[in-house]
This record gives C-alpha cells, structure tokens and sequence, in this order.
C-alpha cells in the first residue's frame, strides 16, 4: 500500500473524520463552549451528532388565534391592534393581536422601550409560545416573536424544531447552531463518519443508513409521528439504538473471549485469614453471601480469569464478599485492587477494610486524584514492589503511573453509576507476568431478569438475594411540600432522640451547578429552621478534603442533618442515621431513589424515609411513589418500575439509573436484543473488521473517564 501522506494545511483538516476533529474547529466554538460541552460528553462533532433531541417543536404550521388551545406550544401571525403597560400586580407590556379568526394577548413582564415601540400598531407579527387562558381572552406569555416585513409569507416546507438537552450557559439556540454545522459537514463529506453497519445487516432489519437517521432525528419532516419520536421509538432512532446495544455487545463478547484466552493466577482457598476474619466477626454471614463467596472463591481458584458480577440490594453485604475474596488472594501472594466511582466510596471502603483487617499484616494503601507528591511516590512505590496487598481507590488505579507488582484481583464496585462494558474496556491494559487479574464487578443495580441479557450478556452472576437478619425494613412515606412544617419536627424529634438525618435534594435540571445552588439554599433555609442543631452540607462542586472532613463529622455523629446532592448517594455507610427525607423524590428514577434510601436502615432502631413531592403529582409519578411506599425490594420496585412505565413514557437511562447508555434505554429498548444477538454472531463470523470501529464509537473510555 502507497504511504499516506499527512497533509497538515487548515484546508484539508476539514476532511478529518468527525470523531477526530476538535470541536473548536467549529464556527463559535472557542475553548470555553467546548468545556461546557464537554459537560454533556460531547467531545467532537460526532459526537454533536449523537447528541440527540429529547423534544421537538412544531413550529411548521401556523395555529388560528380561534383554535388556540392551553398548554400546547404553537406558531400564531397577526396585526397588532394595540399595546399598552398594563399595572397590575406586576407591571406588563400588553400586546393586542388579531388574525381572521380572533383576537390574543402577548403579555411581556420584561420589555424594552425599543421593543415595545417596535411593536407598532399595524404591524404584522408572528409569535411561538405557549398558549393559556388569562383574564382578557387568550394569552401568551413571553412568546419567541418576530415582527414581519411587508409581504413576507410563512415558509413553506419546514422542519420540526430540535430541542436539546443542554447544560448551564448553553442556549438551545446555540446548542442547536453547532449541531446544525456538524451536520453539515457530514452531508458535505459523508466518509466523515463511516456507515459501520453492513449492508445485508441494515437489509434484514429494515434499517435506514446512519446518514438518513441522523438527518431525520434532529430534522424530521413536519408530518413525522411526534409521538414515536418523543418516546425514542422511532424506527430512526432505534436504529441508532440499535447500533449502540451491538457496539456494547460485541465488546462483551470479546472480553469474555479474550478473557477466557487468557491465564490467570491460580488462588487457592484460603486456610488462615478467612477462617481467623470470620471467627472475628460479630455477626455470621448470610446464606446468601456464603453462596456467593463459594462461587467467587471457587473461580479464584482457577486459572480461568473471573468474570463475574456479584448483584445484591444495597445493604445486602456485598463489601464483605469482596473482603474474603481480597484475603483469599492476598493468602496467594497477589495484589488486590478494589476501586470505587467516587472518592468518598472509595475512602469508605478504605476505612471498612482497614478496620476488618486491623490486627493482619496486610498492607492496605489507598490511591486517588487527592493523593499527592510524597504521598503519592510512596504509594506508587508500595505498589509496584508488591508490599501493598490490597490497593483500594477510585479511577487513578488505571493511570500509567501504577504499576503493580502481581496482581491478582480486581473488584469493581460500581454501583449503579457506571456500565460494567466500558469497566471491563478498561481492562485491556497488559500485564507482566502474563497474568491477567480475576474481576469481579459489584452493584447493587437491581436489576430485572427480563434485562439482565442485555445488561451483561454473558458473564458468570451471583447474586446476594438477602438482607442480614434484623434489618428493619424502612418506613416510606409521601408528603406533599406544603406539609413542610411537619418534616421539620420530624428531623427535631429524630436528632432529639440522638439519632441522624439525611437531606436530599434532586437534580432540577441537567446541570450539577444548578443542582449545589438548590443545595446551598436549602442548606442554608434548614440552618435558620433548625437552630441548636448541626446542619452540614455536601455537594459535588465540593473539594475532595472539605468533602471527606464533612463526611466523618457526620459520621462521627458531630452533624446532625446531613444536606445533601444525589451526587454523593451513594455508598455511605452511617448506622445512626434513621431519617431520609427526599425533596421532589419524582424527579428520580425509582432505582436511584431506591439506592439512596438504603442510606437508611442499616441500624437496629426504626427508620423513615419521606418522599417530600411537589403537588400536583401526575397519576404516574403518583404510581411509581406508591410503589416505593410500599416496598422495599429492589428487584420488586425495578420489575414494577419496568411495567408502568408505558411506551409513551419518556424516561432516559439516566433516570432510571440502569446504565450509562448515550441513547439505548434499557427496558425500552429490550426487544432489540434478539436481533443483536443474532446479529452479532454473524458480525463476529462474516464482518469482523468492524468490531473495533464500533467499539471506538459507542464506548470510547478516554473521552468518558477523563475527568473522573
Ligand atoms: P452493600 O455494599 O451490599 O450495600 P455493605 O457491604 O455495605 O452492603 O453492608 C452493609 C452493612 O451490613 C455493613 O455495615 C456491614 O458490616 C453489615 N453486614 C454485612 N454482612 C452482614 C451480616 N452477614 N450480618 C450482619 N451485618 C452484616
Ligand atoms: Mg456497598
């Protein structure tokens, strides 16, 4: 083959794929948009590509004023007879319109002078906005407006109108923009971004071409079906699904594969720390756990690398089983490393294991972002001469920098965070010895049969199906914020009587930096209410110290309420703790609010769990609440989550907590999975080149845990 030669000129930079080219080579794009991009894991023009609408607009037909209905965004034209400032019980500009059908306000609470000489008398106007019913007859208020030139007629032909999730500071309109250029680009060059589907795959399935997908998804034609599109069930937008689920699949598959190539240390089981931890112990362990750790110690044993997943509802004592599977390898003489998704999880779990195995000689270190200079040369070095046994931490145990000596294990606990594909992913890089680790990934992610196919394909499961004895189940109830008060005496009574309590607040919209303002001023509001007790604050912007010294005053039992973000929910470990309240709990998806109400109820004394919604509550949130009332098992809420939630429901991933999926949600797109499988079978035989290039579109790990 010719050499290829690298041309460098600006020019030619265009025909750069879009999954390599920067994003500031777009128009308008500069360092600061890019960063607020980033935010929404979008790191190149394709992947401004996949970003794709959670809503559309009709602004492709124009509504007579007469057939105006509330509550429905629509496009209305007409002559303005008259404007005036209105003092009512805020000031307003009131603006008179008239089509041949009949008459509209505009009400603007903000205006200019300019703006409202503007909006002359006689003029012609066409508006969007919502419509609703106000004292004087039909009214928009606020409406996106354009004052019309003589003769200029409505444009025919148009598309609907994309509506984007977005980030703090990023305009739709912006947003929209630069989604707009990447795709034109693609048009320009479609080679840009490979159509990686083959042709007899995209026949069977009746599947459009990438392009045609994507062109559709942010610019349907304005008789597209809305319905299907709102609900991601387009066939557009499912073959867009498609392709994501087959990407994660046949990457699945090849691990399992590569892994069962592979060798791995032999552990044998162990015949001094286990027995001498369990005889410490003030409690037995369950069945459940004790089955469990029999299928884990047993593939441990063997030079099959382990792939398993151990599931078990929060508190059901998963930490314990990886703590007898850490001392069965450290008993081997190999390394053990546990990481976490966050570094309060991490440092809890370095606290657990450091006070399991006080008395052992086992080296436990830890390892993340925070530790640095000496510290950190120091840890590194224990590592690497195989002193550290066991090396807990969050993502840092990937960096380069960390070289182990043996290792023999790796735990995951993941969770229900992050997605075990793009975990294992991580997991390509080489060991000495030739050895690869044993792995065993945790989470608590309840997740139902009828999707654990298409979670984790085909890796060995064990599951914990059962609490430790004397766990009280958690008393959840429903109050509507207006009964606030209430909740205030609630936290009064708990801290009264010496126990703890959490504050929770959700996600308003998709931006973390709104969520900790929401957080500090509820911080701030319970502090006037609660004087005399020692309300603390946590959030996701907080530094990693100021979060972890926080943390301890609660454990310590120093803070009495707790506030804080769903950021930190999970994994934290205080027993004193008996009280949860969650603000707008109809925000989550009922796994998440699940796991955060595991926080409570781990000790022996009765616990509460309020659900402090916002009234009025739609007849499904009102369902799915009820539900978590009324149970306590994971698997149930989840199973039960799964059945109202009805096509027509838009619910991301991201609610529901499954998984880390950029557009496949897992319940509604299950019926996918027997065409990937079969597809991927003959992916793997008749097209294997294309593996790689899926992979490195649907499940690129730099781009997602660079920041971690
Ligand atoms: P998970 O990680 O599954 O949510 P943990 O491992 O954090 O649960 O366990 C929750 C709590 O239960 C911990 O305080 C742990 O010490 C305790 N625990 C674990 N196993 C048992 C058991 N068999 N009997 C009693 N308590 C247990
Ligand atoms: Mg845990």
């Amino acid at each position: 083959m010719p050499v290829k030669k690298l041309n460098t000129t600006a020019h030619s930079a265009k025909l750069l794929p879009l999954d390599k080219m920067s994003l500031t080579q777009l128009k308008g794009v500069g360092p600061a948009l890019a960063k607020k991009l980033a935010n929404l894991n979008i790191f190149s023009p394709a992947d401004l590509l996949f970003h794709l609408p959670f809503r559309y607009q009709d602004r492709t037909r124009l509504t007579p004023i007469a057939a105006l209905q509330p509550g429905r965004d629509v496009v209305i034209e007409g002559e303005i007879l008259g404007s005036a400032i209105v003092f009512g019980r805020r000031r307003s500009l009131l603006v008179k319109i008239k089509d041949s059908s009949g008459i509209a306000n505009l009400r603007f609470f903000h205006f200019s002078a300019a703006q409202k000489s503007n909006l002359a008398d006689g003029k012609r106007i066409r508006c969007y906005g919502e419509a609703r019913w106000g004292r004087s007859g039909v009214e928009m208020f606020h409406p996106e407006y354009k004052v019309l030139a003589s003769g200029e007629s409505f444009p025919a032909n148009q598309r609907l109108t994309p509506v984007y999730p977005s980030t703090d500071g990023l305009q739709q309109n912006r947003l929209r923009n630069i989604i707009e250029q990447a795709l034109v680009l693609l048009n320009r060059s479609p080679d840009s971004l490979k159509e990686l589907l083959p042709q007899d795959l995209l026949e069977d399935l009746h599947n459009s071409t990438l392009h045609e997908a994507l062109n559709y998804v942010h610019h349907p034609p304005k008789d597209a079906e809305l319905s299907a599109l709102e609900a991601g069930t387009h066939p557009c937008q499912q073959r867009l699904v498609f392709e994501e689920l087959l990407a994660h699949f046949l990457c699945l598959r090849r691990m399992r594969d590569r892994a069962r190539k592979e060798k791995a240390a032999k552990l044998s089981a162990s015949r001094s720390l286990i027995p001498a931890l369990l005889q410490s112990l003030p409690f037995t362990l369950t069945a459940a756990q004790e089955k469990a750790f029999a299928e884990v110690s047993k593939d441990l044993a063997s030079n099959v690398p382990m792939l398993r997943l151990l599931q078990g509802d929060v508190g059901s004592g998963k930490t314990m089983v990886a703590i007898l599977a850490a001392l069965q390898t450290v008993e081997n003489a190999f390394q053990v490393a546990i990481m976490a998704p966050t570094e309060i999880l991490a440092e809890q779990h370095f606290l657990n294991f450091m006070a399991m195995l006080e008395g052992s000689n086992i080296e436990v270190c830890f390892l993340s972002g925070k530790i640095k200079g000496n510290k950190r040369a120091e840890t590194l070095a224990l590592i690497a001469s195989g002193q550290a046994g066991i090396i807990i931490g969050t993502h840092a145990l990937f960096q380069d920098e960390v070289v182990f000596s043996q290792l023999g294990l790796l735990v995951i606990d993941e969770q229900h965070r992050f997605g075990v594909h793009q975990r294992l992913a991580l997991l390509e890089k080489g060991q000495p010895h030739g050895l690869v680790p044993h792995q065993l990934v945790m989470t608590a992610t309840p997740i139902p049969r009828t999707l654990m196919m298409s979670a984790y394909a085909d890796l060995d499961y064990s599951v914990i199906d059962e609490l430790p004895p004397g766990r009280t189940a958690v008393n959840t109830l429903l109050i509507a914020d207006s009964r606030r008060d209430e909740v205030i005496a609630r936290i009064r009574e708990a801290c009264a009587q010496g126990r703890q309590a959490y504050w929770v607040c959700t996600l308003i919209e998709e931006s973390e930096a709104l969520q900790c303002q929401a957080a500090e001023a509820t911080y701030t509001n319970l502090q006037q209410q609660l004087a005399g007790l020692n309300v603390g604050l946590i959030h996701g912007r907080m530094k990693a110290a100021e979060k972890s010294q926080i943390m301890n005053q609660f454990k310590s039992g120093e803070i009495h309420l707790l506030v804080a973000t769903t950021v930190i929910e999970v994994g934290v470990d205080v027993p004193n703790a008996s009280l949860m309240i969650i603000e707008n709990p109809e925000r989550l998806g009922l796994a998440q609010l699940h796991q955060l109400r595991g926080r409570v109820g781990r000790g022996n004394t009765d616990s509460h769990c309020l659900l402090l919604y916002r009234k009025p509550l739609s007849e499904l949130s009102q369902k799915r609440l009820t539900i978590m009332r009324s149970s306590n098992d994971g698997f149930y809420i989840a199973q039960k989550d799964l059945e109202i939630r009805g096509p027509g429901e838009v619910l991301g991933t991201r609610q529901t907590g499954l998984m880390n999926y950029r557009l496949a949600d897992l319940s509604r797109d299950a019926h996918l999975q027997e065409d990937i499988h079969r597809w991927a079978g003959r992916i793997r035989e008749t097209h294997p080149q294309i593996i790689d290039a899926l992979i490195d579109r649907w499940l690129s790990v730099n781009q997602q845990y660079g920041t971690v």
